[in-house]
């Protein structure tokens, strides 16, 4: 009875996450020193990194995690994920499948990305199944179910008739579910955005061009402008030069996918603190001609614009695994491995906002943590064989 009184007693005291941690490994990538750091503990307390140091100083009160033989780093971010797509047949999604069935069909989806190392994950458009995503995040948030921290932007905005079904292919006679909500007009534009945010989503997904400019200018403004004012970014899927550049001189934080990013639209992006997720993956699954692409990339780099890893997920199988993207990055775009770790780590962070709390090991970050066998600096292919998952100081894989 005292032990039972003792361990009640404690967790009065301490709460569900008393545990103190410390994790040893072979090297640490902290996300903010450009080279790796040998032999660190990480103490965790709670659902935060309380200390590091790299003299073998370990608590008495902590449990060792051994990761001897590994590298620990921070936990991976994909900014760019539709968690209720599941890249296979996306006509049944719409007109057969419910957003309920979909939603438990995404909670696979949430465990295959917390699993390869993603503790965060922003889910830019439900492709048809509304708010949905915003459930998602409240049923982790409420400790329902486990996956990545998330960030979603509800059912996005895209101009009227500009989206799937394909323009075109749209049956005139029946009112069908469409993968996004159609607006025209700023004064309609600004209602749907106020729609969206009443139900609960951090972020908006602008359709700023779909094969060719869509939306005019003054709509794609109006769209943004709306956004900011309930302090809500906006992430534009914008392909062509016409919609990245209108995208960004309205004020829009990311440019998804980004084909057309020539050497001025990346000059523009800088001057505006612009982001870019490339979302190479989608483009390498379906064997598009990435040439121009990687060139694109490799410039913006060069130049310094912030790349976030992003992949378009779901657009294309989750069986894939997310972090391949890194690959390409380093392989055949030309950032090194460093570089390539922080489009996952640091510059999302910075992205979403949360550049003091997420993206690196450091004192008073949230503890989510990765750890992989080897040095992925030597080969970022390690990054896909995660070997252990801590988010905010639970552990999810070991
Ligand atoms: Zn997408």
């Amino acid at each position: 009875m005292r032990v039972f009184l003792t361990f009640i007693a404690a967790i009065l005291f301490y709460g569900p996450y008393a545990q103190t941690y410390a994790i040893i490994a072979d090297r640490l990538i902290d996300g903010k020193t450009d080279k790796a750091l040998d032999n660190p503990v990480v103490i965790v307390y709670k659902n935060k990194i309380v200390d590091i140091n790299f003299s073998n100083k370990i608590p008495d009160s902590a449990t060792v995690i051994n990761l001897k033989g590994y590298t620990i780093l921070p936990g991976l971010m994909d900014v760019h994920t539709h968690l209720l797509a599941d890249g296979l047949d996306y006509n049944k999604d719409l007109y057969e499948n419910s957003p309920s069935l979909r939603a438990l069909r995404a909670v696979k989806h949430l465990s295959i990305a917390l699993q390869n190392g993603f503790t965060t994950l922003r889910d830019v458009c439900s492709e048809g199944a509304g708010f949905a995503d915003v459930d998602l995040r409240k049923a982790i948030d409420s400790g329902y179910i486990d996956g990545p921290r998330l960030f979603v932007s509800g059912p996005g905005i895209a101009a009227t008739g500009n989206y799937v079904p394909y323009p075109g292919l749209q049956n005139w006679e029946i009112q069908l579910p469409t993968g996004t909500q159609y607006a025209s007009g700023q004064d309609e534009c600004i209602k749907t955005i106020r729609g969206q945010i009443s139900h609960g989503v951090n972020w908006i997904k602008l359709y700023a061009d779909w094969f060719y400019p869509t939306f005019n200018y003054d709509e794609i403004k109006a769209i943004i402008d709306e956004a900011k004012k309930h302090k809500i970014n906006v992430e534009a899927h914008a392909t062509s030069k016409e919609g990245i550049r209108m995208a960004i001189q309205a004020g829009a934080r990311s440019i998804e996918h980004g084909d057309e990013f020539d050497d001025s639209l990346i000059q523009l992006a800088l001057a505006n603190h612009v982001y870019w997720s490339p979302t190479i993956s989608v483009y390498e699954y379906f064997n598009y001609p990435l040439d121009t692409a990687y060139k694109y990339l490799n410039r913006a780099y060069k130049q310094k614009l912030k790349i976030v890893l992003g992949t378009d997920i779901g657009s294309y199988p989750w069986a894939n695994n997310e972090v391949k993207e890194l690959e390409y990055y380093v392989k055949k775009a030309g950032l090194t491995p460093m570089d390539a770790i922080k489009t996952a780590t640091v510059n999302p962070a910075e992205l979403l906002g949360k550049q003091n709390q997420l993206g690196q090991i450091q004192k008073g970050f949230l503890a989510d943590i990765i750890a992989v066998k080897g040095n992925p600096l030597d080969d970022i292919t390690l990054l896909q064989h995660v070997g252990f998952v801590m988010k905010e100081g639970k552990v999810y894989k070991r």
